[in-house]
């Protein structure tokens, strides 16, 4: 499973500059993680926020209707 970027991106482009495969993009007022990622890890290593995450629960957990 490709990694995610949560809501808990500050937008500082760590991730964006890091990516080897290019695979972050901007996207709406955050950024986000397309399907060419190779899920290599760097980019949740370097952010400041751990925003980046492969943890579908955690991805929920923080969206605006997580649970029920
Ligand atoms: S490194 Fe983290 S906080 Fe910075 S843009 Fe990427 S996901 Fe957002
Ligand atoms: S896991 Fe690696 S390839 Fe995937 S978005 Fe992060 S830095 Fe890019």
């Amino acid at each position: 499973m490709a990694y995610f970027i949560t809501e808990d991106c500050v937008i500082c482009g760590t991730c964006w500059e890091i990516c080897p495969t290019k695979s972050v993009v901007e996207y709406d007022w955050y950024y986000k993680i397309t399907d060419t990622c190779v899920e290599c890890g760097a980019c949740a290593r370097v952010c400041p926020n751990t925003a980046i995450t492969r943890d579908k629960e955690k991805k929920a957990k923080e969206g605006k209707n997580a649970g029920a």
